[in-house]
């Protein structure tokens, strides 16, 4: 029988290390996904890598997460943070780095799952130079977002020449939701061959909190109404959006509000700037009193916001997933999310949260709340929306998806190699061992 068991497999993640704090300069939603594929797969058997680019020489090469899963950092140029716009010309070294890791450990990748256009372009580098089934999965799609932001950085153009050769030419692109496939088709390509599967959350760890108990860790009064928003300071991320619809409240004045906004660095870094306009929005808005700012929220803390929330606000221009929304919705709290990308498969309207559209404060502000005031209608939501997240977006059930998709190529790249008979009846016997598998493992 086909068994991921020591089976090496390489996840590629150039510029979202798995290994680093969540909720800084640039780390978000990638960071989580290949940490948490990564790990879960190790737990399913598959002995997983995951390569990121080194930056700064104080980061350890090797970081073990558990015995089975580890981050391997690579020296690709200068050991410095490189915004990701500019990180294109670093990725030959980065190419020529894998190779060389793999040859001093005597070790060889037969799949290697590639996270972000810029890990795509290495992938399929790495294809000319051994045997690789490439799985891939965008993250971002620049033909979406170069929709959404003002500025078209100079990259852009080679940004959307290597989705589109990704897309037609990988073994299988993974689509996280079908408004993202919906998108790759429509904008990217008609070839090549996708498969929708989510992202997942930590339905353990969130929910696990009561609203009491948190409440009384972080010092809220149980009558606050509690608006949250956690992730990175980024434009496209819409936090004006949410705070101008704070400001616009009909309960200001009527209710006693605090507006929560999470993450973020420190002063001094790229993502302050973003920080410093929002602040100064609040301040203009006069809501400096009741707005705080936590600074990036650690994995301890997270669940703790999340439980001690009325409702989470996911505000992007743009989310081709949106990992806050499902992890508020495991926490049990209704999330009033824009209209656009993954939001608008995790979040379903009226029955788990609700959308509004991209940049309207007005819509936002009566979402919202609607969602503090009529009764039972956050409660109700919630609930739902938790439902939801054990249905389909837990880690575990993600992995084994993914664990699914990727025995079934091995084993497709094993019968393509043996063309004699009996070789693709061993394949054919493989493959119906392994459907059994995964059947009786997704139960
Ligand atoms: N996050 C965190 N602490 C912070 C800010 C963000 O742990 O201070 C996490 C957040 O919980 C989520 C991820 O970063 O898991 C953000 O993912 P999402 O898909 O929502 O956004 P992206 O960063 O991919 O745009």
């Amino acid at each position: 029988m086909f068994s991921p068991n020591k089976q090496c497999i390489a996840l590629i993640s150039v510029h979202g290390d798995p290994a680093i704090d969540i909720g800084r300069e640039g780390a978000g939603g990638q960071n989580v996904y290949v940490r948490q594929v990564g790990e879960a797969l190790s737990r399913l058997g598959w002995q997983v890598d995951m390569f990121t680019r080194r930056v700064s020489p104080d980061q350890p090469a090797i970081v073990e997460h558990t015995p089975n899963c580890r981050t391997i950092r690579l020296t690709a140029g200068a050991a410095e943070f490189v915004p990701r716009d500019e990180l294109f010309e670093y990725l030959p070294a980065f190419v020529q780095e894998f190779l060389n890791f793999q040859q001093q450990a005597k070790t060889y990748y037969p799949l290697v799952h590639t996270n972000y256009w810029l890990s795509s372009w290495v992938g399929m580098e790495l294809k000319k130079f051994q045997k690789i089934q490439q799985v891939h999965t965008y993250h971002s799609v620049g033909a979406v977002k170069y929709q959404a932001v003002d500025q078209i950085p100079p990259i852009a153009s080679t940004r959307l020449a290597t989705e589109k050769a990704c897309l037609e030419t990988v073994e299988r692109v993974v689509s996280t939701s079908p408004q993202e496939q919906e998108h790759l088709r429509s904008l990217v390509s008609i070839e090549g061959n996708i498969e929708i599967i989510p992202c997942g959350t930590d339905i353990c760890k969130f929910g696990s909190v009561s609203r009491a108990e948190a409440r009384q860790q972080l010092g809220i009064d149980p009558d606050t109404k509690v608006i949250f928003y956690v992730g990175r300071f980024d434009r496209r991320k819409g936090i004006e959006t949410l705070v101008r619809a704070v400001g616009r409240s009909q309960l200001r004045g009527k209710e006693k509000l605090k507006l929560i906004i999470g993450g973020g660095s420190r002063p001094g870094h790229s993502d302050g700037i973003e920080r410093d306009r929002i602040e100064g929005i609040v301040a203009e808005l006069g809501m400096t009193e009741f707005t705080h700012f936590p600074g990036r929220v650690g994995e301890v803390e997270l669940p703790i916001y999340y439980a001690a929330s009325d409702v989470c606000v996911t505000p992007s221009h743009y989310e081709p997933f949106g990992l806050v929304a499902i992890e508020a919705m495991a926490s049990g709290i209704p999330v009033v999310a824009s209209d656009v990308g993954g939001f608008q498969f995790t979040v379903i309207p009226e029955e788990t949260g609700l959308l509004a559209p991209v940049k309207d404060d007005a819509a936002f502000a009566a979402a919202i709340d609607r969602v503090l005031s009529e009764p039972g209608l956050g409660d109700r939501l919630g609930r739902a929306a938790r439902t939801r997240v054990e249905q389909y977006f837990s880690w575990d059930g993600v992995a084994s998806q993914l664990s699914g998709l990727y025995s079934r190529l091995l084993i497709n790249q094993m019968a393509g190699e043996k063309t004699s008979s009996s070789a693709n009846s061993v394949a054919n016997q493989l493959s119906k061992e392994l459907d059994r598998a995964t059947v009786s493992g997704s139960k």
